[in-house]
């Protein structure tokens, strides 16, 4: 625990951290994100990280997906456009060319499930995409076998694995993990030259190089799913403002765990809220740390 005391992320961090908008900005400016994921089975966590992004401050987000997601997403995030990429039975494949080059960051894996044909997918994005990479959920399974693929990306490569994920990934047992964090994350960072997000109570935040961070915020109104996808779309809209990638992490986990801290004090509990109701609760985060 004196571990978690170190280092942490602050209100202060986050102000002086967080760039101002410009009177004069346009969309472009913002950044142009694009979010890959879902299935006919999970159609809602592509959406929550569409929309979530957009309300964290991203100028425009395109969101890649099966063609019967795409209006059940639009009808919860009007402000995305859609891309729809090839499918095999409901799940995504890597049929359609995407044009990475077009994109300042992306979010890949919300919702995708783990049938083969999608690994597929995420291959392709590691192997083209040289922008930053954010990887989450049925993504990190997919991404387990390229991690030789991902040391060698040229952008920035993100993974948001919860302990589960993260156990995964590192062939170590939840409980084997809990007992050290900190040096699991910093070996998994440096070994695959990756920033490594661990999700929990506290959230801890690895660079390549081995720099720590641990997120404070946050409450057990979070452990709800939908709540990683919300995570993502904030980081997503983070790592396209002008700010390092490690700023950006911090002041994503901090304004993720800060927006649901404020909803539980004013108007929620930690048994109702929900992972949308953190989408909305942004705006007041932005509104009283300006
Ligand atoms: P996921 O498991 O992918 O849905 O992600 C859950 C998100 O909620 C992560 O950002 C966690 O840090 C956060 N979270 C879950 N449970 C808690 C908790 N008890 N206290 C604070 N944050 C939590
Ligand atoms: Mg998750």
């Amino acid at each position: 625990q004196n571990n978690v005391k170190r280092g942490s992320w602050t209100d202060e961090m986050f102000r002086q951290s967080m760039p101002k908008r410009e009177t004069d900005a346009h969309k472009g400016i913002h950044g142009r994100g694009l979010v890959v994921g879902g299935n006919t089975e999970m159609p809602g966590s592509i959406a929550m990280t569409a929309k979530t992004a957009l309300r964290a401050g991203a100028g425009l987000i395109t969101a890649g997906t099966t063609e019967k997601v795409i209006p059940v997403a639009a009808s919860h995030c009007m402000e995305a456009t859609y891309l729809k990429l090839g499918e095999t039975n409901g799940n995504l494949n890597d049929d359609t060319a995407i044009s990475f080059k077009s994109f300042d960051a992306v979010a890949l894996g919300m919702g995708m499930g783990r049938q083969q044909v999608t690994g597929n997918l995420v291959r392709q994005t590691v192997e083209e995409a040289t922008c930053p990479l954010i990887v989450d959920a049925d993504g990190l399974y997919h991404l387990k076998p390229l991690l030789d693929l991902v040391s060698n990306r040229k952008g920035p490569s993100i993974i948001t694995p919860h302990p589960g994920e993260m156990a995964m990934l590192l062939d170590v047992s939840v409980p084997e993990l809990l007992v050290k964090p900190f040096a699991y994350s910093k070996v998994f960072a440096e070994k695959y030259h990756v920033y490594v997000v661990l999700k929990g109570k506290f959230t801890i935040i690895t660079t390549p190089s081995g720099k720590q961070s641990v997120n404070r915020t946050g409450n057990a109104g979070l452990a709800k799913g939908g709540s990683g996808d919300v995570l993502s779309g904030i980081i997503l809209a983070m790592v396209m403002q002008k700010q390092s990638v490690f700023e950006a992490l911090c002041n994503a986990c901090f304004v993720h765990g800060k927006s649901a801290d404020k909803l539980v004090a004013e108007e929620h509990s930690v048994y109702d809220l929900m992972a949308s109701d953190v989408i909305d609760g942004i705006a007041e985060v932005y509104r009283t740390l300006e």
